[in-house]
């Protein structure tokens, strides 16, 4: 028997496990999908529940149901690239013959103290359940502070303004605009928006140290009864931690195949892989789609194409509150009700899909 093993059930994982679950797959070859949830997590949706706007059952979709899909449930410690084995928090060991690595990003904290232990996070559901608990329990107009003002620390922001018209909230970011890989028009009408529903935006900020409930900018203390960091990420720490090529955010540096060069039965996808596109799900899911074209040769013992088909992503979308949004598709930037009701579809169509 073979052994296919897949860690990490997000859009990345999912993707390959649907491709290769072919009703033309091998029966000696086993596929085990490893995740420490039992259930695919919506992530691109965090930001609703950690404000309060969505129920937890909304940002669940149940793993495949197929008998020929083990799913093991746990805590992954430790890839151990020369042993062909995945390690356990409770001591199991899993022995593949392929491995996909698809477990994500964590935080990036740029080593300023204090913000790993004094920030909520949004970037595994656990940690986004702590930031709903903790920002729904704010008291009444109490203050909220958001560090880092890309896509989902605006979409958080906005939110939870929303979600909670009486707290102060202030969304710090270090660049002159909020959003700014996105084009001027874009951070402009964030900015407006934010303006009109009394988010206070600082710009060009710079966080040098995080206390129990206070930020400080350039120094300067800013209280606050909660504070959320979305203000970077890195690869996942076990994909950190193995011996091989990193670019500077520790993602893994693949070859054209999105083989691990020194191990090629070995594929990285998704936050965890170093591609020349910014990560997102979308990203995650288009490569999952070369990876599993890749892996049915590798199962069939097939040549591998001379090339692969061009990454081309669609664009993205982001969310101001329920109604608003804004996104960018091809050149075009769009903005108002239009983007926020495609992102709702895109949404729509995803789960549906996977439903
Ligand atoms: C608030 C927010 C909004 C976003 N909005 C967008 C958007 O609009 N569009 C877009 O394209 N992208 C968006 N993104 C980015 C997108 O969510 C990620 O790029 C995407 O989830 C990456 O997919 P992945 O498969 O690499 O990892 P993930 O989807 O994060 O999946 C990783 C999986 O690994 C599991 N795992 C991790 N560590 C372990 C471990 N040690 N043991 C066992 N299991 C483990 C996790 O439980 C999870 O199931 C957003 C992100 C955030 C936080």
């Amino acid at each position: 028997m073979k052994r296919l093993v897949i860690l990490g059930g997000g859009y990345g994982g999912l993707r390959i496990i649907e491709r290769v679950l072919t009703p033309d797959l091998p029966d000696n070859v086993s596929v085990t999908l490893v995740d420490r949830m039992p259930f695919h997590g919506l992530k691109t949706e965090y930001y609703a529940l950690a404000a309060g706007t969505v129920p937890e059952a909304d940002v669940r979709v149940p793993f495949p149901n197929d008998p020929r899909l083990t799913i093991k449930y746990g805590e992954v410690t430790q890839i151990q690239l020369e042993e062909q084995a995945v390690a356990f928090a409770n001591g199991d060991l899993l022995e593949y013959d392929w491995l996909v690595i698809a477990l994500g990003c964590e935080d990036r904290y740029h080593n300023i103290p204090g913000a790993d232990q004094y920030t909520h996070s949004i970037q595994t559901l656990g940690a986004t359940r702590k930031t709903y608990a903790a920002v729904n329990n704010v008291k009444p107009y109490g203050q909220i502070t958001i560090v880092g003002g890309g896509l989902s620390g605006v979409e958080i922001a906005s939110e939870l303004r929303e979600s909670r018209p009486d707290l102060n909230i202030r969304l710090l970011d270090r660049g002159e605009n909020i959003l700014s890989p996105f084009p001027r028009k874009l951070q402009n009408y964030a900015s407006q928006w934010f303006m009109e529903h009394d988010v206070q935006l600082i710009s060009k900020a710079s966080v040098n140290r995080v206390e129990q409930g206070v930020v400080y900018n350039h120094d300067q203390p800013l209280d606050s009864d909660v504070i959320v960091w979305t203000a970077g990420i890195q690869a996942n720490r076990i994909v950190r931690e193995m011996p091989v090529e990193q670019d500077a955010a520790g993602r893994t540096v693949l070859n054209q195949y999105h083989q691990i060069p020194t191990h090629p039965n070995v594929y990285v996808v998704g936050d965890c892989a170093a591609l020349p596109f910014a990560p997102s799900a979308q990203l995650a899911e288009f490569q999952g789609e070369q990876i599993a074209l890749i892996l049915n040769k590798d199962i069939k013992n097939e040549d591998y194409p001379a090339c692969l088909p061009e990454i081309k992503l669609k664009g993205t979308l982001g969310s101001l509150g329920k109604k608003e949004g804004f996104g960018i598709m091809g050149k075009v930037s769009l903005v108002g009700q239009m983007p926020r009701v495609m992102k709702s579809g895109v949404l729509w169509m995803y789960k549906r899909h996977l439903g």
